[in-house]
C-alpha cells in the first residue's frame, strides 16, 4: 500500500528556487500572508492589512534512532500501543471469525490519512501520505519502553487490558512478556484511592532522589538502547489537579526548590516533565490533569526543551470539536450539549473518584469556547452553551466505552434542533494511534529550527527552535496547551489544516485551500 516502512521517507522533491536540498537538511524561504485588521480612528470602520512575513525554516532530515518512553506503560493504552506497534512491524496477523486479519496503522493522521500535494498536468488532485511530506520517524523503526508503579510485564498488562483479540495476544505474548516496566514514582493523593492495590513497583526516598532517579532512568534507556533522541509521554492515571501555589510550582526555580524541599503539591506527572526538561526529552502529557503547571513551561523555556498537552482527543471529545465548530459556523447556535460516558476499564475506575473525574471534566468543557466565541452574531459576550459532562464507571463493559451526546441548537426563526448521538468504541484503540501521531508530531519538531528575515536586518539572525510549548499537536489533544498568551484553537479541521499547512511552509509549499481557480476560472 501507500504507507512508508522507514522512517525519513518522503513521497515527493519541491523544485523551486526557495527551497534548497543539502546533506543534512531542506531549507525553505517562504513567505508567510497574515491579515492586519485596525480600526480607523476617525471612521471607526476595520482595516484589514495584507501582510508577508519572510520566514526561512531548516528541518534536518536524518531522524536517527528515537525512543518513547510512556509512563503508565503498563496501562491499556500503553500496553496495546506496544503490541500494535510490534505486530505492525513484525508483520504478525491473526485470524478472527472473519477470516486473517493485517496489522495496520488505522486512526492514525500521520500513517493513514493523506493530504493533497496539488494537481498534476491533467488538474487532477495528487494526494501523499501525511508522514511524506517532509522526513518523520516512523514507529516500526523506535524503541519503547518506560515506567509503572504496577510490575506486571507488558505481556501480562495486554492480557489484563482485554483490548486486543486473543488469538493476536497469544502471537505477542512472550515477546511482550520480556518487557518490564521500570519502578514509578507513586504519591497516593494524586489518583484514586481504588488504584492503591497497583502500586507495587516503586521508587522510594526524597522527591529530589525520584528527580534524579528518573533522569537516570531516561539516560540509561538512551544509551543502553544507542538513541539518538527520547520522547516521554504520561499515559499513566487521570491525576487530580495540583494547586498552583505562589513560591511553589509558579515559576520555574520555585519548582526545582520545591522538589529539593519535597513540596506535597508537585504531582508525580509534573516530576516526570521536570525529569524529562532537563533531560532535553520533549515530554507530552496525554491525561487531563495541569501537569505542565508554569513552573514546568517557564523551565521548558529556559532549557529549550519541548513539552505538550494535555489529554488525549480520542472520541466523544474529538466528535465535539467538529460538530460543534460546524453547527457555529453554519449560523445554528447550540444551546445546550449533554454528554454521558460509561465505561468499565481501569480509567473509568480511577475516574470515578471526584477529584480525578474533575480533572477529565475540566479537560472536557472548554472543547467548543473558541467556537463560540468566534461568532458574535449568534452568542453575547461572555454567553455560553450550557454544557454537562457526566462519566460514570460500569465494570462490565471493560474499555468498550460509551458515549451519549446531546447537542439541542436554536435554529431558524426560533426553532429547535436536537441531534442525539452514540458512540461506542474500544477506547485504547482510538487513543493508542494517537499516541503515534502526537510522538511523531514530537519528534519532527525537534528536528526543525526557524528565522523570520527583514529587510532591516544588519546581519543574519539566529536559527531557532520553535516555542516550547508544542501547540501544533492540538489536533490530538483535548485542552491544548498553548504558548502563554497564544489562542487555543479546539476545532480538529483548524487543528489539522494547522499541521498541514505548517509541514508544507518547512518545504516551501503554499498552504493549501480549496479555493480550486483552476477548475472554476479559467
Ligand atoms: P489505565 O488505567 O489502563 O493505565 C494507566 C496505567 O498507569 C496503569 O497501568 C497504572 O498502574 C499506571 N500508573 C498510575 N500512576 C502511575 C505513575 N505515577 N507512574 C507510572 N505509572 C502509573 O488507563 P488507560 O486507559 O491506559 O488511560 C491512560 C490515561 O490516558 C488516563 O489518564 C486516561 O484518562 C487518559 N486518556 C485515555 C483515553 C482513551 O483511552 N481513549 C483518552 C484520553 C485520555
Amino acid at each position: 500500500a501507500n504507507t512508508a516502512t522507514a522512517s525519513g521517507a518522503t513521497a515527493f522533491q519541491v523544485d523551486s528556487p526557495y527551497v534548497h536540498y543539502s546533506e543534512g537538511s531542506i531549507e525553505s524561504d517562504y513567505l508567510y500572508d497574515t491579515t492586519i485588521v485596525s480600526r480607523d480612528s476617525e471612521s471607526g470602520k476595520l482595516k484589514a492589512k495584507p501582510t508577508k512575513v519572510h520566514y526561512q525554516f531548516k528541518t534536518r532530515t536524518k531522524v536517527g534512532r528515537v525512543g518513547l518512553m510512556l509512563i503508565g506503560w503498563g496501562g491499556n493504552n500503553g500496553s496495546t500501543i506496544t503490541a500494535s506497534i510490534i505486530a505492525n512491524k513484525k508483520k504478525i496477523s491473526w485470524e478472527t471469525r472473519k477470516g486473517t486479519q493485517e496489522p495496520n496503522y488505522f486512526g492514525s493522521v500521520m500513517l493513514a490519512s493523506t493530504t493533497k500535494l496539488g494537481v498534476d498536468e491533467n488538474l487532477r488532485d495528487v494526494y501523499v501520505p501525511f508522514n511524506e511530506i517532509v522526513p518523520m520517524v516512523h514507529p516500526n523503526d523506535i524503541v519503547i519502553g518506560g515506567w509503572d508503579i504496577n510490575s506486571l510485564s507488558i505481556g501480562d498488562a495486554m492480557r489484563r487490558a482485554e483490548v486486543l483479540p486473543v488469538d493476536l495476544q497469544r502471537k505477542l505474548y512472550d515477546e511482550l512478556n520480556e518487557l518490564k516496566p521500570l519502578p514509578s514514582v507513586y504519591y497516593p493523593d494524586f489518583i484514586a484511592a481504588n488504584q492503591e492495590e497497583r502500586a507495587d513497583n516503586t521508587i522510594g526516598g526524597t522527591k529530589q532522589e525520584q528527580l534524579e532517579h528518573l533522569r537516570r532512568d531516561i539516560r540509561e534507556f538512551k544509551q543502553a538502547n544507542e538513541l539518538d533522541r527520547v520522547i516521554v509521554m504520561w499515559t499513566a492515571n487521570t491525576e487530580r489537579y495540583a494547586d498552583i501555589l505562589a513560591g511553589v510550582n509558579d515559576t520555574a526555580d520555585n519548582l526545582l526548590q520545591a522538589i529539593a524541599n519535597g513540596h506535597e503539591e508537585v504531582s508525580p506527572s509534573t516530576l516526570f516533565a521536570v525529569a524529562s526538561i532537563l533531560e532535553g526529552a520533549p515530554f507530552v502529557n496525554g491525561s487531563p490533569q495541569n501537569t505542565l503547571v508554569p513552573g514546568v513551561i517557564d523551565l521548558a523555556e529556559r532549557e529549550r526543551s519541548f513539552v505538550g498537552g494535555d489529554d488525549f482527543k480520542s472520541g466523544q471529545t474529538k466528535i465535539k470539536s467538529v460538530l460543534a465548530e460546524f453547527l457555529v459556523n453554519a449560523g445554528i447556535k447550540p444551546l445546550a450539549i449533554t454528554s454521558y460516558n460509561h465505561l468499565g476499564n481501569n480509567d473509568g475506575r480511577n475516574l470515578s473518584a471526584p477529584a480525578q473525574f474533575r480533572s477529565k471534566e475540566i479537560s472536557k468543557s472548554s472543547v467548543v469556547d473558541d467556537m463560540v466565541s468566534a461568532n458574535n452574531i449568534l452568542y453575547k459576550k461572555g454567553e455560553h452553551p450550557d454544557h454537562t459532562i457526566v462519566i460514570k464507571y460500569v465494570p462490565s463493559v471493560g474499555d468498550s466505552k460509551r458515549a451519549l451526546d446531546e447537542y439541542v441548537s436554536e435554529i431558524f426563526m426560533g426553532g429547535l434542533n436536537t441531534i442525539s448521538l452514540y458512540n461506542t468504541c474500544e477506547d485504547s484503540l482510538l487513543a493508542s494511534p494517537l499516541i503515534i501521531d502526537l510522538f511523531m508530531m514530537t519528534e519532527l519538531m525537534t528536528r526543525v529550527t526557524y528565522r523570520v528575515k527583514s529587510d532591516a536586518d544588519a546581519q543574519e539572525p539566529e536559527w531557532q527552535p520553535f516555542h516550547s510549548v508544542l501547540s501544533i499537536l492540538s489536533y490530538m489533544l483535548k485542552a491544548p496547551v498553548v504558548p502563554p498568551g497564544t489562542p487555543v484553537v479546539n476545532a480538529l479541521a483548524k487543528q489539522r489544516m494547522a499541521m498541514e499547512n505548517i509541514m508544507r511552509a518547512f518545504v516551501g509549499l503554499p498552504p493549501n485551500n480549496e479555493m480550486l481557480l483552476e477548475h472554476r476560472a479559467f
